[in-house]
């Protein structure tokens, strides 16, 4: 009985710290929240992919998912484009841009992706990151922050910062974000006072 229950606390431990972080702690969301300076490492090409993958996010949203955008680009030329599906299909692993990624890397080279961008309208989530390192991207550029994204949802973020989950797991990664945060966070606001 009593290594039942060692390990019944085991494993509730385990899964608070699995699912705790990704919960938050409630809290009222936000209409106004600031925005961050845009990444210096921003080029106006990046800004005009940036708004595109706003654009898909705000699609997502009239087909009943979440607002994620997120598309692949090749010397400056756009791959594919997806949006977050997880309503639509009932799949959780169907974010902008694993999504995407799901298709892209079926349909694209080694060779192709590792000089390719993703663009995604958020901060990638830990799953997506995950996706990101198999698919040997060069770069990444996402628009609005984990951080400030939450705060408009009323949610206290506790992930680990994507600098620093690539500064440890692929290192080579060019890393730019935000961008257009403030474009990026009204995505946001307007799903969430509809
Ligand atoms: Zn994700």
């Amino acid at each position: 009985m009593i290594k039942w229950l060692t390990f019944f606390s085991i494993v509730v431990s385990l899964l608070s710290f699995v699912f705790v972080p990704l919960a938050g702690t409630e809290m009222k969301g936000q209409t106004r929240v600031e925005a961050s300076p845009d990444d210096p490492a921003a080029t106006d090409v990046d800004r005009k992919f940036i708004r595109r993958a706003f654009e898909i996010a705000r699609e997502a949203v009239a087909k009943g998912n979440r607002p994620y955008g997120a598309l692949l680009v090749h010397e400056g030329k756009i791959l594919a484009e997806d949006s977050n599906t997880v309503n639509q299909t009932g799949d959780i692993t169907k974010h902008a841009e694993s999504g995407l990624l799901a298709l892209a890397t079926q349909k694209y080279s080694r060779d192709v992706l590792s000089q390719s961008t993703l663009y995604a309208s958020g901060e990638p989530c830990l799953m997506c990151r995950g996706a990101i390192n198999w698919a040997r991207l060069s770069r990444l550029v996402y628009g609005s922050s984990a951080s400030q994204t939450n705060k408009v949802y009323g949610r206290q973020s506790r992930g680990i910062p994507i600098k620093e989950t690539f500064e440890r797991t692929n290192p080579n990664l060019m890393l730019v974000g935000p961008v257009l945060e403030e474009e990026g966070l009204k995505v946001h606001v307007d799903f969430t006072s509809k």
